[in-house]
């Protein structure tokens, strides 16, 4: 079984999430966990319209329509039609979000978790149904019920023993019994054992795919990024970077450490841990 993962900025758009699903379809040879982020820049977004942030009600519907209308419409060109149980699925997660986000504010980091978590929430749901679309026979999983966090809300501590066991529960036993090739699951997030929802860290769906397969024995995992591979400086700053073509993880943590923003220094433990293999890939050069 392998684990991909796939940021926002790989299923940003129309053309993203296409070339998503046919980097997908070159690996059916065996099970594939997916996991994702929330689409583009939704995080960003869902974060200014947390109750107890500064805003008029009016400007946090606008922003909620804005997201609203960027989802829909992807999903509408996606699926060629108006109107289909996946996308009344997402409108209803819309007016879900739309009722949670003017509740009135208790604790920040609480609230936060509630609302932010739609963004990926959202995104599966809608790359699920394409690619069950597409029939690729592909079973969405709510990460909530699999990797299990303490209380600390906005930086979950995880619980690797009842992760462990959820993980193999629900996504080992989907894949085991040969119900489907695809498991799609949400980056990012995780649940309480009081059924609350928490978050990883920004930017911590690297590490959601590390936590599932370390629990999962994953053969491996790749990591699907808009840079060709492991670089030794950010392209966005140095235009003479070069491709790293095997590292050992010490050194891998060593620079996250230090600030390669690659990969985020939570990602490597686990799988470290069990020897399994991380791959970094082009999305947009996959072979
Ligand atoms: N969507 C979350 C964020 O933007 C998690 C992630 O992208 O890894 O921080
Ligand atoms: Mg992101």
């Amino acid at each position: 079984m392998r684990v991909f993962k796939f940021g926002g900025a790989s299923v940003n758009s129309v053309e993203a999430i296409r070339n998503m699903a046919s980097i997908v379809s070159h690996y059916l040879d065996q099970p594939i966990v997916v996991v994702v982020s929330a689409m583009g820049k939704t995080t960003n977004l869902l974060e200014r319209i947390v109750p107890g942030v500064p805003q008029s009600d009016e400007e946090r519907r606008a922003l909620i329509s804005q997201s609203a209308n960027y989802h829909l419409e992807i999903a509408r060109q996606i699926f060629e039609c108006d109107d289909n149980p996946t996308i009344q699925h997402l409108q209803e997660m819309f007016r879900q979000l739309e009722e949670r986000s003017t509740m009135e504010p208790t604790s920040y980091n609480y609230d936060y978790d509630q609302v932010v978590s739609f963004g990926e929430l959202i995104s599966t749901t809608l790359i699920a149904g394409y690619l069950n679309s597409l029939s690729i026979d592909t079973k969405w999983v709510d990460v909530r019920n699999v990797i299990r966090t303490n209380e600390n809300y906005r930086e979950g501590i995880i619980d690797f023993e009842t992760t462990r066991q959820q993980a193999r529960q629900t996504i080992g036993s989907i894949i085991d019994a040969g119900v489907c090739k695809v498991v799609v699951t949400q980056g990012f997030i995780a649940g309480t054992a009081k059924g609350t929802t928490t978050t990883l860290g920004r930017e911590g769906s690297d590490y959601s795919a590390s936590v599932l397969s370390y629990c999962l024995d994953a053969e491996s995992i790749t990591i699907w990024k808009d840079v060709p591979g492991f670089l030794n400086a950010d392209p966005k700053y140095f235009k003479d970077t070069i491709k790293i073509d095997k590292i050992p993880f010490n050194e891998a943590i060593e620079l996250a450490y230090y600030g390669a923003s690659i990969i985020h220094p939570k990602t490597v433990k686990p799988i470290q841990n069990k020897g399994i293999r991380l791959n970094i890939k082009s999305f947009m050069n996959p072979s």
